[in-house]
């Protein structure tokens, strides 16, 4: 790791006076669960169910909950890492607003983050796209594989999914609205484990960058909007969060 890099983020962590996370499926590899792109991740795997077909077809629901079911337990069994656990101290000690996170496992609400943005949803609930009903995930999908048949929401019977933003499905508008204005206004974003490529969530550290801020980028690979970042760190997330939280006055 090059020390220069961290000792100016360091230092921009201590001067900003908004700082923001922005997060991907990366902050969570450390926590034993797959990304989407690298070899062995999701997509290696599955064919993910677009929204539309989801609403329309059994089949399509059936398929859905099948996946879900065989992805589901990399996530009950995950605990927080120490990139997640940094993050909720920073925020504590008032060094870092909050996060915006693309990931859906729940892990920065584990770690103790409080002030969180999940563009995407959550998994560990599912919802009821008839009546909005919310349930605990962990009881429905071990229904499902007692069963093998799509679980009926208890209050109307209708189309149960998990509440997450499915390919296809439109972002939950309050909370981007939110994150936006968070991009607005911060002085600094450190946006890590993510690829940067799906949109719109990855269009928040640019707007971030254009409206002034500081941009650094920590992802094990390089990412498309490197060229636009102020620093940036190819290493894992865990090791170079400690290595600036080491730089930081107590
Ligand atoms: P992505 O899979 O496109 O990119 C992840 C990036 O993280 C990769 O570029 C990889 O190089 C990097 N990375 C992996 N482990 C790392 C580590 N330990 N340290 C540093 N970098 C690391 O992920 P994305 O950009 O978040 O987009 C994927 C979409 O999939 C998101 O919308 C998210 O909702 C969803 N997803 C979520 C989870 C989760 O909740 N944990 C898991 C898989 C996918
Ligand atoms: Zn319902």
């Amino acid at each position: 790791m090059d020390e220069d890099v961290l000792q100016r983020v360091a230092k921009w962590l201590q001067t900003a006076k908004s700082c923001i996370a922005f997060t991907g499926a990366g902050i969570s590899t450390e926590s034993g669960i797959p990304d989407f792109r690298t070899p062995g991740g999701v997509w290696s795997k599955y064919q993910p169910v677009y929204f539309d077909d989801f609403m329309a077809s059994a089949d399509a629901r059936l398929e859905y909950w099948r996946q879900k079911s065989e992805s589901h337990d990399d996530m009950a069994v995950a605990v927080p890492n120490t990139g997640h656990d940094i993050l909720a101290r920073w925020e504590s000690s008032k060094r870092l607003r909050g996060v915006i996170t693309q990931n859906i496992d729940g892990l920065h609400q584990r770690a103790g983050s409080r002030c969180i943005l999940e563009l995407h949803g959550t998994a560990r609930q599912i919802m009821c796209l008839d009546c909005g009903a919310r349930f605990d995930a962990e009881e429905l999908v071990a229904e499902f594989r007692r069963t093998l048949t799509v679980p009926p929401c208890r209050d109307c019977g209708g189309r149960l999914k998990h509440a997450t933003v499915s390919f296809g499905q439109a972002l939950p508008q309050d909370v981007l609205s939110e994150a936006l204005e968070w991009s607005r206004k911060c002085e600094l974003i450190l946006a890590m484990g993510s690829s940067l490529l799906v949109t719109p969530a990855a269009d928040l550290p640019q707007l971030a960058k254009r409206s002034g801020a500081r941009l650094v980028i920590i992802n094990a690979d390089p990412t498309g909007m490197d060229h636009l970042a102020d620093a940036v760190v190819h290493t894992g997330i865990g090791s170079t969060l400690t290595a600036i939280d080491n730089l930081l006055p107590n």
